[in-house]
């Protein structure tokens, strides 16, 4: 008997009618005689909403309670999803994910899982029940509440497949599969067959939203193929694993991209041996992400240190330099915000020197600023004005050849 792990994500289960497909969906698994694992996300927006609420009541609102009412928004799901099955005539059970076993880190909002105890999963599963779990949510030792951040439920649903030894992980969500770019915003995008585990990794991580990266990187871990595939229409999607065909032997496999970055650049700061360590250690320890960093040299003694981050985490980057200027030192700081980061990524190119000058050569022909560049192996990222953002994916998405010939179809 194979064991089946799939994941409906938000928009999937966004109203009674797309719950009532989302079981049926599920039903058909369990009547092929499948053990059948669903993870589930919150209704459509729902913990948007949430957000929102606490928003209201605060600015920064504490990170154990954000957890406690975040996490409601999947519990909501799990129980109308095994409602939708029973009248269905299938026999279901919901679990929220410390029901189902998932230890997280000690950690609010964004925690990792450490471990699935899965003695409850298999219980159910050995009666015969179909398993609906709530996604995004787990238990740190202590009793904590703790979810994953945002976009988890994918986690979830990987970590319980490897766990439960699945043969393959099925993400069910509105667009058909990964594409070359976010089909909602690339006019070209063209869905990939397969795309490999590193460089969906990097996609996710430097924007793509289709997959949550710790669930790339947990199916990365187990060699676990994981499917993205429609919610909507039975067609075929895409798969995420190790070896990639060789679909159209590619470069560069596809881009990402964000907006609300911001540049912020510390002048003339003494080139203390410890200065870089100083400056980075005190944005860690109030948990600044900070992005690109460069060092140039302004003089024998000084130095320009700029980097990206978050616009949203600009005012607090600014406090702390600013209350810590006297220790480090520097004669003043320079921001520039309203830019984003657009990068190419694909495995090709370890072995293709010349992709980086065929960017700047694409950029700069289209009058496009590069503010700041970071590499690794198989990525290229860019800082760009935001105002540019658009053009940029356009010009390079076709630069590097991966224009479909038709629009891209997506879901609303
Ligand atoms: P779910 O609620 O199912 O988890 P998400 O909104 O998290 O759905 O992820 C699906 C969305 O990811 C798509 O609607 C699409 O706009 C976006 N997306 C970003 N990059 C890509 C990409 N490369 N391929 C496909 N979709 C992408
Ligand atoms: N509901 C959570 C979110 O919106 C988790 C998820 O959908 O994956 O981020
Ligand atoms: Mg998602």
């Amino acid at each position: 008997m194979a064991t089946i792990v799939q994941k409906f994500g938000g928009t999937s289960v966004g109203d009674v009618t797309k719950i009532k497909r989302a079981a049926e969906r599920v039903k058909r698994e369990h009547e092929a005689g499948n053990r059948v694992v669903t993870v589930v996300s919150a209704m459509g927006k729902s913990t948007d909403t949430l957000v929102q609420l606490a928003n209201e009541i605060s600015d920064s609102p504490d990170r154990r309670e954000m957890d406690m009412l975040l996490s409601t928004g999947e519990q909501v799901t799990i129980s109308l999803m095994v409602m939708a099955l029973k009248e269905m005539g299938i026999d279901a059970v919901s679990l929220t994910g410390w029901q189902a076993g998932i230890k997280t880190e000690p950690v609010h909002q964004n925690a990792r899982i450490t471990d699935i105890d899965t003695e409850r999963l298999e219980t159910y599963l050995g009666e015969g029940k179909v398993v609906i779990v709530a996604g995004f949510q787990g238990m740190s030792e202590s009793g904590e509440i703790t979810t994953l951040g945002r976009g988890g439920s994918d986690t979830t649903a990987v970590a319980i497949a490897a766990a439960l030894k699945a043969e393959s992980c099925s993400i069910f969500t509105d667009v058909t599969g990964v594409y070359t770019c976010d089909p909602r915003v690339a006019k070209h995008a063209r869905q990939l067959q397969s795309i490999s585990y590193d460089e969906m990794l990097e996609l996710a991580n430097l924007g793509a939203g289709v997959l949550h990266p710790r669930a790339v990187e947990f199916a990365k871990n187990y060699s676990l193929p994981l499917i993205v595939r429609s919610s909507m229409e039975d067609v075929e999607g895409t798969i995420v694993e190790e070896d990639v065909s060789m679909e159209q032997n590619l470069i560069v496999r596809g881009l990402a991209f964000e907006g609300a970055v911001t540049k912020i650049t510390i002048e003339r700061l003494p080139n203390r041996f410890h200065a870089m360590s100083d400056v980075f250690s005190l944005l860690a320890e109030s948990g600044i992400d900070v992005d690109i960093i460069i060092q140039q040299m302004t003089g024998e003694n000084e130095m320009n240190v700029s980097f990206s981050l978050h616009t949203q985490e600009l005012p607090e980057a600014l406090k702390l330099l600013e209350n810590n200027h006297e220790q480090l030192g520097y004669q003043g700081i320079r921001h520039e915000d309203s830019l984003a980061k657009v990068s190419i990524v694909g495995s090709g190119m370890v072995s293709n020197p010349g992709v980086a000058a065929n960017m700047f050569q694409a950029l700069s022909d289209h009058e496009i600023e590069v503010k700041m560049v970071s590499t690794s192996e198989i990525k290229v990222s860019v800082v760009v004005p935001e105002a540019k953002m658009a053009t940029a994916i356009d010009v390079l998405h076709s630069t590097f050849e991966l224009d479909a010939s038709e629009k891209p179809k997506v879901t609303v």
